[in-house]
Formats: C-alpha cells, sequence, structure tokens
C-alpha cells in the first residue's frame, strides 16, 4: 500500500477537510503517496488526480467546504464510467482510496471495490446523521450548532411579537438535526422523518400550551416530516386555531452546510482520517470506519449502505417532557 487516493463525495459537510488533511498527513507520516481526486468519483472519471504532500493541506482544518470539492456523479453509476474510473487508477498506480461522503458514496464505493478487486475504506461525512456504524458522522455536530444559533436568533424576534414560527431544518430520511437542535433551543415541538407522530400531536400541544401564555412557541420540522412541508403545516394550523396564533415560516436552507467545523468535527475528522489509512494498511477494504461507544468500529459497506440509524427514543422523550 504505496499510494492512495482521497476524495469527498455527496453533500458536503463541514469538516471534511480536517478529514482530508488527517488522510494526507497519515499517509505522509508513513511515508506513503498521496493523492487527491477532485469533484468526486466525477474527478476520478476525468482523471482530475492531483499529487499531495504534507503541505498541500496546511490551513485548511479549521475551514468549511472541501478544497477537493464535491460533486455527484451519475456518470460513475455506468459500467463504462467505472471503466474509465478504473483505468485512471491503474494510470496513477493507485493501490487504494479513501472515499468521503454518505449513503450513496459508500454504494459507489461497495461496487466499484467489488468488480475491480480495489481496496476502499469509507469514512462517514454527511451533516443529516444518518449513517449506520457510527455514532455521529463529520458536519452533523458543527451544522446541528448552526441551526441552535439561528434558531436562539429566531426566538428573539418570536418573543417580542409572540409569534409561532415554523422552522424547517435539513433531513429528508432522519431527523438528527431537528431533534438535537430542537431540544437544545427549547423548541415546543419536532415533527422529522422517522416518526409520523401525526398532526394531532402538534395541535394538542398547542392546545395545552396556549393556557400558559407562552410568548413564543417554536416547532422545528426535518425537511422530510411526513405531514407535508412547513408552509402546509402552517395552514393546517391556521385552519385549526384559526387567528389564535400569529404563525410565520423559516426555511433555515443551506446556510446548515457551511461555516467552520466545531472542535468536536475537527477531532472526529482527524481520528476518522488516520484510521482509514491504517485501516487500508492493515488490509481493511469494502468497509467504513465509525466511531461506536467510544470505540473504533469498521462497518461493512454493505451494513452500512442498507441499514439506518435508529433514531434514540429517549431523545424524543426527553423532547416532550421539557417542552410540556
Ligand atoms: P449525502 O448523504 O450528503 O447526500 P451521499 O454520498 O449519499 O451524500 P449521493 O449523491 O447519494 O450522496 O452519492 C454520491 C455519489 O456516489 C453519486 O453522485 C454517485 O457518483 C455515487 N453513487 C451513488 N449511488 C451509486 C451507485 N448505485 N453506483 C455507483 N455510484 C453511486
Amino acid at each position: 500500500m504505496e499510494r492512495i487516493g482521497v476524495l469527498t463525495s455527496g453533500g458536503d459537510a463541514p469538516g471534511m477537510n480536517a478529514a482530508i488533511r488527517a488522510v494526507v498527513r497519515t499517509c505522509v507520516y508513513y511515508d506513503m503517496i498521496p493523492y487527491g481526486i477532485y469533484q468526486g468519483y466525477e474527478g476520478l472519471i476525468k482523471n482530475d488526480i492531483e499529487k499531495m504532500d504534507a503541505g498541500s493541506v496546511k490551513h485548511i482544518i479549521h475551514q468549511g467546504g472541501t478544497i477537493l470539492k464535491s460533486a455527484r456523479s451519475d456518470a460513475f453509476k455506468t459500467e463504462a464510467g467505472m471503466e474509465q474510473a478504473w483505468e485512471n487508477i491503474q494510470e496513477n498506480n493507485l493501490d487504494g482510496l479513501v472515499v468521503i461522503g454518505g449513503d450513496g458514496t459508500f454504494t459507489g464505493a461497495m461496487r466499484f471495490g467489488q468488480k475491480y478487486d480495489f481496496p476502499i475504506v469509507g469514512i462517514p461525512g454527511t451533516i443529516d446523521n444518518d449513517i449506520y456504524g457510527t455514532d455521529f458522522t463529520i458536519g452533523f455536530d458543527t451544522a446541528v450548532n448552526t441551526v441552535v444559533e439561528a434558531v436562539d436568533k429566531i426566538r428573539d424576534t418570536a418573543t417580542s411579537h409572540n409569534r409561532l414560527f415554523f422552522i424547517e431544518v435539513m433531513g429528508r430520511d432522519a431527523g438528527f438535526i431537528a431533534v438535537y437542535s430542537g431540544i437544545a433551543a427549547g423548541s415546543e415541538e419536532i415533527l422529522i422523518p422517522e416518526e409520523d407522530r401525526g398532526i394531532e400531536k402538534l395541535f394538542d400541544s398547542l392546545a395545552r400550551t396556549s393556557k400558559r401564555n407562552k410568548s413564543s412557541r417554536l416547532v422545528i420540522v426535518a425537511e422530510g416530516d411526513k405531514n407535508g412541508s412547513v408552509y402546509d403545516l402552517e395552514d393546517r394550523v391556521k385552519e385549526e386555531f384559526g387567528d389564535r396564533y400569529e404563525t410565520k415560516v423559516t426555511i433555515l436552507g443551506h446556510v446548515q452546510r457551511g461555516g467552520r467545523p466545531s472542535c468536536t468535527d475537527r477531532v472526529l475528522a482527524s481520528r476518522l482520517g488516520v484510521l482509514s489509512v491504517e485501516g487500508l494498511r492493515e488490509g481493511k477494504r469494502d468497509v467504513m470506519v465509525g466511531i461506536r461507544d467510544r470505540s473504533v468500529r469498521y462497518t461493512d459497506f454493505e451494513k452500512a449502505t442498507k441499514q439506518n440509524p435508529k433514531m434514540d427514543d429517549e431523545l424524543l422523550r426527553i423532547a416532550d417532557i421539557i417542552s410540556i
């Protein structure tokens, strides 16, 4: 194992740079040669590959985004695209690959690695925290802190005007951002894709707390919530309660992906970056490296992509109790 390629793929996440840095520096530490592949699998197909050294990753640990760029590559899903990628891997004499991304990235890595019998280790980098095999993914902590900061600000204006805010946060399939930020920002209700707790629960909650004369109400809604969009929710609350509440909608959007990675994300990314290269050196392949219960775990891509991490019912219970 002498020459290792590293790429970032799928949605970008704060902390990806710290992971790239760790991969590159670990290669240098072990006298191996790191190669940066630009724009995810697209760069593998287009041979957009560059030799790196310890200096190539200086001053990036604190930066959001990814210096290698990220992309969604439909071509990599085709036989022809994979074949081209394989030719470029051979041309650059790469012996292994580290891919940083989410579910889709690992599915691609699994197909490619098995087809060409090529060693690949994955690092979970996605703000959604929706990967089985690790307690946290790189980017989640930063994203959730960005949300909390924004919601705190919304609370100031909500309180000043006695308003009810519906705040949409990212999470098409997973409600981790919604649940963590909802608890941390003291929201009244949290609506997530995993649990269809029904609109009635929201109505009950509003009816119950209206007796308490609350000056502001914040409802955090993951974008994949089954009750419809935040605008649908606003309409349904208006139908149910008439003009009892002055409602507003905020969609936080892509601000959640950006910003300087938190300390937690930088440390996680650094750990996983080192472990991915060490894993390849030990002969690991077709696996994602993660941290569970404070221990290093390598999870087969097959399992990491097929299983979904379970939403923590205990957190939902706590959210319900403290929002009473
Ligand atoms: P995020 O969770 O942030 O969306 P992701 O890794 O799941 O990240 P995707 O866009 O789903 O993001 O996947 C990233 C890339 O992985 C795709 O653009 C494609 O190049 C590759 N990929 C996904 N599925 C496959 C597949 N079945 N076969 C080959 N490549 C795939």
